[in-house]
């Protein structure tokens, strides 16, 4: 069973529901859209807003940012997590000074061009920088799609093409609106239409919803991979960045020999960081962030 949503419930729900948003505001401009989009991937809004207060505040243009070593931008970074996003959007920041008049490009594929910039983010920044109207999926929006419309319990594994057009089909034809419709159905998928325990009572789609007609059925798709976080290579490779962001001059390997125990692990995720360009090696054998030694 399958079914549409009314763009003007969720929209009028959004306007009075949604968050308010450092991001959102009209004052905004599209780098800042951009920033938030880049740290919002995969870090929660509560860790991201003041970080990103302090990016726009320091660097208010892409050309600021582009004029940073990439240390001070790791530096920055802080502990929001996978810090390549910080040096991809460093990257992005430079060609955007250089090649595009210091302005955000506003059309897709422009936008996927630019390094580090995906199929999410680009449909997301035109999207809610510049009221284009594209298709926004994430996690949240295949969860609502696959619920609301499609009457599952949960959305199966991703498939871009399939979840791209799933969404293009339920959206407004008119610019603005459409903008607003992916931004409302995001906002449903992370306030309401939750993984675990949806709020349907609060739910402004709640007598058109397809899993509600269904009689609620449970998710019978594959399993999906539980991400630990402890242990892994990663969670080393943060504590490593830890000790460097900490430091202005560079550090000698004794000094990082002790923030794990596992020494192959602990070497595997030095070597990686290095490889990555997240880390950078002295002369004398000492270990920085990159660009500021
Ligand atoms: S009624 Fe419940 S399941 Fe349906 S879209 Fe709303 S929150 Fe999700």
């Amino acid at each position: 069973m399958s079914t549409s949503l009314d763009p003007d419930l969720l929209v009028d729900w959004f306007a009075a529901a949604g968050r308010d948003l450092p991001w959102r505001r009209k004052e905004t401009t599209a780098w800042g859209v951009l920033v938030s989009e880049i740290m919002l991937q995969q870090t929660p809004v509560s860790r991201v807003e003041p970080v990103w207060l302090s990016w726009m505040a320091d660097w208010p243009r892409p050309s600021d940012l582009a004029a940073a070593s990439q240390g001070e931008v790791l530096r920055a970074w802080g502990r929001l997590g996978y810090p390549r996003r910080a040096l991809r959007l460093h990257e992005a920041a430079t060609v955007i000074a250089a090649e595009h008049g210091d302005v955000v490009p506003s059309d897709v594929d422009t936008l996927l061009a630019l390094p580090g910039i995906g199929a999410y983010t680009a449909r997301a920044v035109a999207a809610f920088a510049y009221g284009r109207r594209c298709p926004v999926v994430d996690t949240n929006v295949r969860r609502v799609v696959a619920r609301a419309v499609h009457g599952a319990g949960d959305a199966g594994p991703a498939s871009s093409n399939r979840d791209l057009a799933d969404v293009d089909a339920l959206l407004p034809d008119e610019e603005p609106k459409a903008a607003r419709f992916s931004a409302a159905l995001m906002e449903l998928g992370q306030l309401v239409c939750t993984a675990r325990a949806p709020r349907c009572a609060d739910c402004p789609v709640l007598e058109d919803c397809a899993w509600q007609h269904a009689g609620r059925p449970a998710y019978d798709g594959p399993a999906k991979p539980v991400q630990k976080y402890a242990g892994t290579d990663r969670y080393v490779r943060g504590l490593l960045l830890e000790v460097l962001r900490g430091t202005v001059d560079p550090v000698a390997k004794t000094r990082l020999d002790m923030v794990w125990p596992d020494g192959g692990q602990r070497d595997r995720c030095l070597d990686s960081l290095l490889v990555d360009g997240l880390v950078e090696q002295t002369a004398d054998g000492r270990f920085a962030l990159p660009g500021e030694h």
